[in-house]
């Protein structure tokens, strides 16, 4: 089924090491930009009432949204396809922008799943990363949104951080463990050139630790979630059973999903494309009735057969050769096998009958070997 992304690109403060489609948060730009999400939805292309299973809110910060404009959302959603009612409706929210009562209005919109951006349990890390929250606002947003009646939850921590040893890091991971969310995101720190961090890491003088610290900060982590019951599902993500994240699993295992809002990417039917990314772009253009929508490529095959694979592989029950032979018409060992051999060797890949998976230690080094695919 296909699944739906609606991207909401205002923000409270601008993360210093942020890379996103986002900008400051600006109430009269914000209500326009709601208006423009609706009008797009309404005119979503394509016959019929197609069906839909998953909405996921992400950002920016979609929980600076009213709840009535959520509801709104997803009510445009509801009109637009057709939407079972075993629905996963995810929205991204910032621990400091939440309360009990915002939290059970976004339950009231439609909402059933969320994933709160902690990043770290230590003060001193999320200053320096100029986030707005503290840790104590974590574990509070954690436990209002339980009593908000959410049961499905999802927590992201962010590893390898300036000066941050893997002791350091394994506090923040023993601190999420024990606020028990159904799901977490573990994503390693990326420090862009242009990003503010790195010239305040220059003038600090400071730097994240050796590669081999990352690599134990990644593969402690993940076996302390192991033993806390949590199972890997893809490189950065973990689950309780039943609790994996329905839509991002569209973007790994070959499926179709449309994308509202600025910078929103889509891939349906072999076609590939993304809306403007300047907010103020956007909704012009819808004000206007104008497309929205550039880089518009349709796939070739071999294109399609390669990001399924490059995909395929993040997931820990990796790709399944005869299923993926099948849809693109190939013996992807056969065209591919040559060059995989020797990740298979160094005890990267695990090459089991028709499954083709990464090892945890392949998974570190997962760039190299998903290459081989494009
Ligand atoms: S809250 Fe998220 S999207 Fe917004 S600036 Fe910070 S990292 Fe970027």
């Amino acid at each position: 089924m296909l699944g739906l992304y609606v991207h909401i690109p205002f923000c409270s403060a601008i993360c210093n090491y942020c890379n996103f489609n986002r900008g400051l948060f600006d109430a009269d730009l914000k209500t326009r930009y709601v208006g423009a999400l609706l009008a797009e939805i309404e005119r979503a292309g394509g016959t019929g009432r197609e069906a839909v299973d998953t909405i996921f809110f992400g950002g920016g910060t979609p929980s600076l949204l009213d709840p009535e404009e959520v509801a709104r959302i997803i009510e445009a959603c509801e009109e637009r396809f057709d939407i079972g009612a075993d629905r996963e409706v995810t929205l991204e929210a910032n621990p400091e922008t939440v309360t009990t009562e915002r939290l059970a209005a976004f339950r009231d919109a439609g909402v059933n799943r969320l994933s709160f951006g902690v990043q770290s349990l230590r003060n001193e890390e999320l200053q320096r990363l100029s986030r707005l929250h503290n840790a104590d606002r974590a574990r509070a947003a954690v436990a209002e949104a339980r009593s908000a009646g959410f049961d499905n939850l999802s927590l992201d921590l962010m590893m390898w951080l300036p000066e941050q040893s893997v002791a350091q890091w394994l506090e923040s991971v023993d601190g999420a463990i024990v606020l028990a969310p159904d799901h977490l995101s573990l994503y390693l720190l990326e420090v862009y050139p242009n990003a503010p961090l790195k010239d305040e890491m220059a003038r600090r003088r400071t730097s994240q630790a050796p590669d081999e610290d990352a690599a134990a900060m990644y593969v402690t982590a993940l076996q302390r979630l192991d033993a806390a019951g949590y199972s890997q599902y893809e490189i950065s993500n973990v689950a309780r059973a039943g609790r994996a994240s329905r839509h991002n699993l569209k973007y790994w295992a070959d499926g179709e999903w449309l994308g509202f809002g600025c910078g929103a990417h889509s891939t349906r039917g072999g076609v590939r494309w993304k809306n403007v990314s300047s907010t103020d772009d956007y909704v012009r253009r819808l004000g206007t009735g104008q497309s929205t929508a550039e880089d518009v490529r349709r796939l070739t095959p071999d294109e399609r057969l390669g990001d399924a694979l490059f995909t395929g592989l993040r997931l820990a029950e990796g790709i399944d050769l005869e299923a993926v032979g099948r849809r693109y018409g190939v013996d992807v060992w056969q065209r591919f096998g040559g060059e995989l051999e020797p990740f298979v060797d160094e005890g990267c890949l695990l090459h089991e009958g028709q499954r083709l998976r990464l090892t945890r230690r392949g998974m570190l080094l997962a760039h190299e070997v998903m290459t081989v695919f494009v």
